[in-house]
This record gives C-alpha cells, sequence and structure tokens, in this order.
C-alpha cells in the first residue's frame, strides 16, 4: 500500500474523484467523529481503483491537492460465502473480510442445517446494513476497490466454490472461492456439490472464524503471487 494512503487522516468514498463532494454522514464521521483538521490530508476514493489526496475545511468543502491514481484490480478476485450465524456476527465477519481485502461476500440461503433464517424481508434489511458495514471497513482500511456484498445466494449457486470441511485439501492458490457452513455444518451432499473440499486446519472452527481463517489462507497466497 502506498505511504500516502497508509498515512491519511482519513479515507472516503465518493461518487466521483474527480468533482469529490462528500455525503452528510461521511462529513460528519471526518470532522466531528475523526476531527479531521482543515490541513490534514485525507485520501478519498471512487472505489473502483480511482484516488487522489485532498484536505477537507470545516465546511466539508474538499479541495484536491494530488493527481488522480489509478490502482489495478486484485491480480484474482477473492470470495468468501459463508451461511449465517446468529446476532451480530454476520457484521463482525464482513467487517473483517473486508479489512483483510475479499472482494466479494456473499451471505448463503439456509443449508440444510441452518439455525438461523432470514426471511425475505429481514435479509433486504440485512444485507443494506452490511454493505455500509462493508463500506466503513474499507474506509478504515484504506481499500481503493469497494467489496461487493451480493444478494443472498444458494449454495448450488454460488460458482465455482470450493467447500470449507476439515476433511479437504490445504487452502492454496488455485482456491479462489470458499464456503463455510453453519454451526450444524455441511451435509455430505453439500460437501460434495462444491467444486472440491478445502481444509483450514486441525481443528474444528467456529463459522465465523472459519470465513476469516480462509480469508486470510487465501490472502496469503494471493499477496505472495504464487
Ligand atoms: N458441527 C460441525 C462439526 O462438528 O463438524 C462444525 C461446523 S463449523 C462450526 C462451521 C463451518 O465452519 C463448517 O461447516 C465448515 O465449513 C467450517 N469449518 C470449521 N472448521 C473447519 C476446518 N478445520 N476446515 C475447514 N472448514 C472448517
Amino acid at each position: 500500500m502506498k505511504s500516502t494512503l497508509r498515512d491519511s487522516a482519513a479515507h472516503v468514498f465518493v461518487d466521483s474523484v474527480d468533482a469529490p463532494v462528500l455525503g452528510d454522514v461521511d462529513s460528519h464521521h471526518l470532522l466531528r467523529v475523526l476531527r479531521v483538521k482543515s490541513r490534514d490530508a485525507v485520501t478519498i476514493s471512487d472505489g473502483f481503483g480511482k484516488w487522489r489526496s485532498c484536505v477537507v475545511d470545516g465546511d466539508a468543502n474538499v479541495e484536491v491537492t494530488s493527481d488522480v491514481v489509478i490502482e489495478k484490480s486484485p491480480k484474482w478476485q477473492l470470495t468468501v460465502a459463508f451461511s449465517v450465524v446468529k446476532g451480530d456476527r454476520p457484521e463482525w465477519t464482513v467487517q473483517k473480510l473486508t479489512e483483510i481485502g475479499i472482494d466479494e461476500i456473499i451471505i448463503l440461503a439456509p443449508t440444510v442445517r441452518s439455525v438461523v433464517r432470514w426471511d425475505a424481508g429481514r435479509a433486504n434489511k440485512n444485507i443494506k446494513r452490511l454493505r455500509v458495514v462493508a463500506r466503513e471497513a474499507a474506509m478504515q482500511s484504506r481499500r481503493v476497490w469497494l467489496p461487493k456484498v451480493s444478494d443472498v445466494t444458494t449454495l448450488a449457486e454460488v460458482s465455482d466454490t470450493f467447500i470449507a470441511d476439515p476433511n479437504g485439501v490445504p487452502v492454496d492458490a488455485s482456491h479462489r472461492t470458499v464456503a463455510i457452513g453453519p454451526e450444524g455444518g455441511f451435509t455430505a451432499e453439500e460437501v460434495s456439490a462444491g467444486k472440491g473440499v478445502v481444509s483450514l486446519g486441525e481443528t474444528i472452527l467456529r463459522a465465523e472464524t472459519a470465513a476469516i481463517s480462509a480469508a486470510v489462507l487465501m490472502s496469503s497466497y494471493r499477496n505472495k503471487g504464487s
């Protein structure tokens, strides 16, 4: 990551880096929560690879201070699909997957052993909230490519996915999409429906720990470039 991004007082997404305007929520966050001062270096991004430096005055007006930089998308895309778990753990999982650098996050429709089931209304509301969580986490972690949080998707619809199961092979660079089961695990039929089966280690992990482990392992191969 470039030091300008890493060292910025804040990083925020805007619709256009050519004519940047801060939204009300982001203005409040920058000025009142992070207490950004008028000469602090801030970075802005469109979430699609473009970013630049700027300063923000006390009325949230943006003055650009650098040219636009265009970052290439990651050399391959990484996806984690996970079954819904209880309470605020889906939010926590999306936040961490975003920080790690996952490109697409898929919430799985209930599988055979799912306990937590969202009806359509709840699913819409929760997915909207998870998109906000991902955007906030992407700002915090200085990403310039926003992750996609997909609509609720059935396991069968997740293309080219490997199934996480302790009986699988260790994760390597060929694994770019991994699906994590519910607390009760996937059934044998669900396990065999994927492209293959990957192990995340010798111990049985909670579903959210498994999602984070899969993300860390897959991204370590991408970061190495192998
Ligand atoms: N009740 C299941 C059992 O005893 O086998 C445990 C399910 S675990 C809490 C939830 C999900 O996390 C699993 O369906 C699997 O996808 C994933 N998981 C947990 N530990 C794993 C491991 N060591 N390797 C691969 N996947 C794992």
